[in-house]
């Protein structure tokens, strides 16, 4: 037995609770302003592919001109991907470019889950097109709720609006502690991307 104070003893009773019930599909929602939200859906990824899923990937805002690490092995594992933000021009005099990239994004995004081919769809980022007003969220919401009953849903992005994290199952917030990045650390390829 440990005299440190912060030491606890190990929980004896099984958490699990008795009598749960079943569903053919959640959705998942990672948000908050620490790093992991994407890193974390990849990693449902990996566990929808090893169930031998059809897996789709659809990246809303993309990662400058990296070479996406998640991508590259995504692909070779048969995961269709997307990225569906390179049309943006991020110069705020071009709102209405911006916009209707956004929507076109969004109405693929849609397309994929109603066609219901595939047993998990990550949303990676999709939060910031609702947050700069580029979609609209009850469209989306809609979507959510009436997707195909098999198919599982991974949404990223910081700042989800409020009524997403009511429709989600599972909400995760990544919150910011520390980052490299904070004592002027850049990004690390195998790491961040
Ligand atoms: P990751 O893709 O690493 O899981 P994320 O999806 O949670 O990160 P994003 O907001 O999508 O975070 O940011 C993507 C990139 O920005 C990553 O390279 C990540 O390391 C970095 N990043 C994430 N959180 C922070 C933060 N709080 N400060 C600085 N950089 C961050
Ligand atoms: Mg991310």
């Amino acid at each position: 037995m440990s005299d440190d104070p912060t030491v606890e003893t190990p929980p004896t009773e099984d958490p699990r609770r008795d009598g749960g019930r079943t569903v053919k599909s959640l959705v998942l929602l990672n948000t908050g302003d620490g790093k992991g939200k994407s890193t974390a859906a990849f990693g449902v990824m990996i566990r929808g592919l090893a169930q031998g899923w059809k897996v789709a990937v659809l990246q809303f805002v993309k990662s400058g001109d990296w070479q996406v690490g998640e991508e590259k092995i995504g692909r070779r594992l048969g995961v269709d991907w997307q990225s569906l933000g390179e049309g943006f021009t991020w110069d705020s005099d071009d709102l209405t470019h911006d916009q209707a990239v956004a929507r076109a994004a969004w109405d693929t995004a849609k397309a994929v889950i109603e066609a219901g081919e595939h047993r998990l769809v990550i949303l990676d980022e999709l939060t910031y097109l609702l947050t700069w007003g580029w979609i609209e969220t009850e469209p989306v919401l809609e979507a959510i709720a009436g997707r195909p009953d098999h198919v599982n849903i991974v949404i990223t992005g910081r700042d989800a609006p409020q009524a997403l994290i009511d429709i989600a199952d599972t909400v995760t917030e990544m919150r910011h502690v520390k980052h490299a990045y904070d004592s002027g650390i850049v990004a690390k390829k195998g790491i961040d991307y």
